[in-house]
């Protein structure tokens, strides 16, 4: 498959679809509007891609994150939407130069060794800092503007995403983790037909072999390809772990990720 599917999302506030790169901004118009009427507190508009550029062009997802949420809220909902195949480890890590816009992230602890003016200590606590944030603590003690952000799930076949804290609002979130959008399923077409929307993946192939196929072709590739009647046949999702491990779809927001329908 060397296939370049448009992706377009659909704003959850108002039903409207939108390009990928137009969406973000649509967002920021509602969340603008909360803020005069919304609870007072504290929440995020935060974008989720895959760290591989190629990928990124294509999944996004767009959340709303209270400060009440922890990392592990958030590990929740990205594994049970994009992720979870077999229980895999994860981690949300910083990215290597989080020092310079960051600064806000354990602020406190930090401050701390700088008063005690052990600057040793303060170096050994910032190395350690590369390593992964603890998914106990909340967003707020890590968040803010601008703020990028690593995750792997599954340290062996891994998906890497990024998330980007594009704004942080001065109001409570709905809930913890509201989904605004999501890229809608995007249109793989069949590798072997190249008419009809690709719904199977054969995962013995390398990605620029025919990989994807309709249901009718499927039926052809398995007769040629043992492999594929065997185990290698995963259906098609709206996830960038499709055809990894055995990720087979996501458990929230289903409706939005099959294989791409026709209209
Ligand atoms: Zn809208
Ligand atoms: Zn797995
Ligand atoms: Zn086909
Ligand atoms: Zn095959």
């Amino acid at each position: 498959m060397k296939q370049n599917p448009k992706s377009e999302g659909k704003c959850l506030f108002c039903g409207e679809t939108f390009a990928k790169a137009g969406i973000i901004r649509h967002l920021q118009g509602h969340l603008k509007q909360k803020v005069e009427k919304g609870k007072p507190g504290q929440s995020y508009l935060v974008k989720v891609e895959p760290a591989s550029k190629w990928d990124s062009a294509h999944y996004f997802l767009a959340l709303w994150v209270d400060s009440s949420a922890t990392l592990g809220n958030v590990d929740d909902f990205l594994r049970a939407i994009w992720l979870e195949c077999c229980g895999h480890l994860s981690a949300f890590t910083f990215p290597k130069n989080w020092k310079k816009g960051g600064g806000k992230w354990d602020f406190f602890a930090a401050q701390e060794l700088l008063r005690s003016g052990k600057q040793k200590d303060l170096d050994d606590f910032m190395d350690e800092q590369e390593d992964e944030i603890p998914k106990s603590w909340k967003v707020n003690k890590i968040f803010y503007s601008e703020l990028k952000l690593g995750y792997e799930y599954d340290f062996g076949s891994t998906t890497d995403l990024s998330l980007t804290v594009v704004k942080d609002y001065p109001i409570k979130a709905d809930k913890k983790i509201v989904l605004l959008s999501r890229n809608e399923p995007l249109e793989w077409l069949c590798d072997a037909c190249k008419k009809e929307p690709a719904t199977q993946i054969c995962t013995v192939h390398d990605w620029d072999e025919d990989s994807l196929f309709c249901e009718k072709c499927a039926k052809k590739h398995a007769k040629s390809c043992e492999d594929f009647g065997d185990y290698a046949a995963m259906p098609v999702v709206n996830s960038p772990r499709m055809g990894i491990c055995a990720y087979n779809g996501g458990a929230i927001d289903t409706e939005r990720d099959g294989a791409f329908v026709k209209k």
